[in-house]
């Protein structure tokens, strides 16, 4: 599988082949050492059974959609039907609505699933098993201040402070 390691420094993203994954790998953005842990089942591309980023096992599956490519897609599906119905063409804009909502549906199905971690937001793509529950707010809440404590506690800063 595919990991998408996110540094708990600065939040900069890279890719690592879980694989042939190093066990520490520098970040891109600042430098700074990220060890790598990673378990027998992630580099098997079995299951994700621990982060090998925070080692949190605490883990949740969405679709890996692209927020700024589904939202693109609608603003322009919603001007082209407002356009028919300005332009007294009713039956026009319901076809492209009715259209859109039907190939919105059948990309949805088509998505596959990506495994994120709670904690550090590191995600993992491949063929492995997908095990862990959908997103909760109430968890990600609790799990984001814990490993934001955890990071100020062991001095390397805490990154996600001030939004
Ligand atoms: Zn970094
Ligand atoms: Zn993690």
């Amino acid at each position: 599988m595919n990991v998408k390691v996110r540094c708990p420094a600065c939040g900069g993203t890279q890719q690592v082949g879980a694989a042939q994954a190093p066990s520490k790998i520098a970040c891109r953005r600042c430098g700074r050492t990220i060890p790598l842990a990673l378990t027998v089942s992630v580099r098997e591309d079995r299951e994700v059974d621990a982060c090998p980023v925070c080692e949190g096992r605490d883990l949740y599956v969405r679709k890996d959609l692209n927020r700024n490519l589904g939202l693109t897609a609608v603003v322009i599906v919603g001007l082209v039907s407002a356009g028919f119905l300005w332009s007294g063409r009713d039956l026009a804009a319901y076809v492209v609505l009715g259209a859109f909502a039907l190939v919105d549906f059948v990309i949805y199905q088509l998505l596959k699933d990506v495994t994120v971690c709670y904690r550090c937001q590191s995600e993992f793509r491949g063929s492995y098993r997908r095990t862990a529950p959908p997103f909760d707010l109430h968890t990600a809440e609790r799990l984001e201040l814990e490993y934001s404590r955890r990071l100020a506690g062991s001095g390397a800063g805490a990154p996600f402070l001030g939004g």
